[in-house]
């Protein structure tokens, strides 16, 4: 289906909605989330300082869209049982997807990367024909499925698979003593990388089993609570894990090596830690620090979101990932970002980033899931702002507002945070940083810290387990405030360019005018300025207003430490 004549934009766009269109009646939920309907996602005009976007291939529609074949059928469960063998660096076995059909249809779309083998594809005992598209798998059955049956297949895969992209995808490696070390990393090119599932963000199965055969010897800690061990008498052990909430496809992980185990507790909470045997006395001091983190964010959002799953900490060579209740751990067992004064204040050196960060995202990335890759500040931004909270909550406000406004210097400015929609585009990296700047300025609108911490406890319970866009952030935190935060949130968010404050000074009248020049015409946002330790509060929107000061232009001050804006004088 592919060809070089669809390597123009317009001609794949055209080329998809023939494609989307020939699916019986789209549902509304596809159609709420089409590029082509709704105008207000396309990417915004692009500024001299802007990257050029790589142009959008077919097989990125396959991946990134919710496709015909994906809206068509709702995700039960996984079992992905696979046997990996170190020696001959090959992954064998099934996943058993267990789905529900929302329309009737014949046609399903799964994914997994052309390296490798589809084996079969089975329907009870019925072999199903598949056709592949680079990493679409279409898989057709012979009857109708009906609306609201379930239905269970197995896919049978095998082959080598790939290490790849920024976080290695799959990759056998050895551990410092050349033990094997066998581990997954896929959230940007997706878990079709090393297995056969949906590999989208908007459905996540509701729970799933994993079983992974590996030398005996050796350990395998994956997701979820562990269920036990199976030597199979042929030199391999079976490990079983057990994930009983949804999870996103890229956070299902397999951890192997020569991992020891030790354990500790929050209240009721299990912590499990597995590392290296050399590691252990560093590991033991460092993972402290993981109490303290549950305690924190506990005080903000609620009970630790997978608790039945426990809690784990997994050593890994690379810096970390969020991997469900197992979340992989890589910074070395010191403080900072793999030693680094990681916003350069000072407050960075007194807790291991890896530790809060990549625990951070249990509560948003992993409960709160976003529903397209686009929207990955849900993930991103939020939990760079837990890293702020953690910070306020060990160690103070003071070196919390630090801690964020260190964030300043990384960010770029240079595209908006938010990515085009349907085409697994990874948004820039400004979704942490500036992310959690503007949610730092939205407290300060907010401009009342009570309100704010239910604000967005009650958001994060209202979200839990869900996926979301935007839109719905949005419409919640309009609809509780009973504040109209749209044009905020997409100046922000939508937007290259933080709001600037103009000031202009009329020092013989002691007038100063003052407007917010921003993209968003309705643009409007309260802001601290005058004297710092008297600070009054103008409601600036986009057109000019005045105001008495007796202040003279240079010592008139804006709060930028409280809100993340520009300022203007003249
Ligand atoms: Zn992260």
């Amino acid at each position: 289906m592919t060809g070089s004549n669809f390597c123009r934009r317009f001609a794949q766009v055209a080329f998809f909605l023939v494609f989307m269109a020939a699916a019986a009646h789209s549902s509304t939920a596809w159609q709420a989330t089409s590029t082509a309907a709704s105008p207000v996602w396309q990417r915004p005009p692009a500024t001299a300082a802007a990257p050029t976007p790589a142009p959008v291939t077919l097989a990125d529609i396959l991946r990134g869209a919710y496709g015909p074949y994906r809206v068509n059928n709702d995700l039960l469960s996984y079992h992905l049982d696979i046997r990996v063998d170190p020696e001959k660096q090959t992954v064998s076995g099934k996943n058993s997807i267990r789905f529900k059909m929302l329309q009737d249809g014949t046609r399903i779309q799964l994914d997994l990367h052309s390296a490798l083998g589809v084996d079969k594809v089975l329907l009870g005992t019925t072999p199903l024909q598949f056709v592949r598209d680079s990493g679409a798998v279409f898989v057709d059955f012979p009857q109708m499925l009906r609306a609201g049956q379930e239905y269970t297949i197995d896919f049978y895969y095998s082959g080598h698979p790939l290490t790849t992209a920024r976080f290695g995808g799959f990759t056998f490696g050895k551990d410092p003593a050349g033990r094997p070390w066998i581990y997954t990393a896929c959230e940007d090119i997706g878990a079709s990388d090393w297995w056969p599932n949906k590999d989208q963000w908007r459905d996540e199965v509701e729970n799933m089993q994993i079983s992974v055969a590996i030398p005996n010897g050796l350990v395998d800690v994956s997701n979820g609570k562990f269920l036990g061990k199976t030597d199979l008498g042929d030199g391999y052990t079976r490990w079983d894990w057990l994930v009983q909430y949804p999870i996103n496809n890229y956070d299902v992980a397999l951890n192997i090596g020569n991992y020891v185990h030790f354990s500790d507790q929050v209240g009721d909470l299990p912590l499990d830690f597995y590392v290296l045997p050399e590691d252990l006395e560093k590991a033991k001091k460092q993972f402290a620090q993981a109490k303290g983190m549950i305690e924190a964010y506990e005080h903000y959002f609620g009970e630790y979101p997978f608790k039945k799953d426990g809690y784990k900490l997994v050593e890994v060579p690379y810096s970390g990932m969020e991997h469900q209740s197992a979340v992989a751990y890589g910074n070395h067992f010191t403080n900072g970002y793999l030693g680094r004064d990681w916003t350069g204040v000072g407050v960075s050196p007194k807790f291991d980033f890896i530790i809060i960060h990549e625990s951070g995202h249990e509560w948003f990335g992993n409960a709160v899931s976003a529903a397209d890759r686009s929207d990955m500040w849900i993930h991103e931004g939020w939990t760079t702002y837990l890293e702020v909270l953690y910070v306020e909550y060990t160690f103070g406000h003071e070196d919390a507002q630090k801690y964020v406004n260190g964030y300043k210097a990384k960010v770029q400015n240079r595209e908006p945070i938010i990515a085009e929609r349907g085409i697994a585009a990874t948004p820039p990296q400004d979704m942490y940083f500036k992310g959690a700047l503007f949610l730092n300025t939205l407290r300060n609108v907010i401009n009342d810290d009570a309100r704010w911490w239910a604000l967005i406890h009650d958001f994060y319970q209202h979200f839990k387990y869900q996926n979301i866009m935007t839109e719905d952030v949005v419409a919640y935190f309009n609809q509780q405030t009973q504040l109209y935060l749209t044009p905020l949130f997409d100046q922000y968010l939508r937007h290259t360019a933080i709001p600037t404050l103009e000031l202009k000074f009329n020092e013989a009248d002691g007038t100063v005018e003052y407007r917010w020049q921003a993209d968003e015409p309705d643009f409007a946002m309260p802001i601290r300025v005058g004297k710092r330790t008297d600070w009054q509060i103008i409601q600036a929107t986009t057109y000019w207003q005045t105001m008495k000061t007796p202040l003279k232009k240079n010592d008139f001050d804006v709060a930028t430490d409280l809100y993340f804006v520009n300022v203007s004088k003249e």
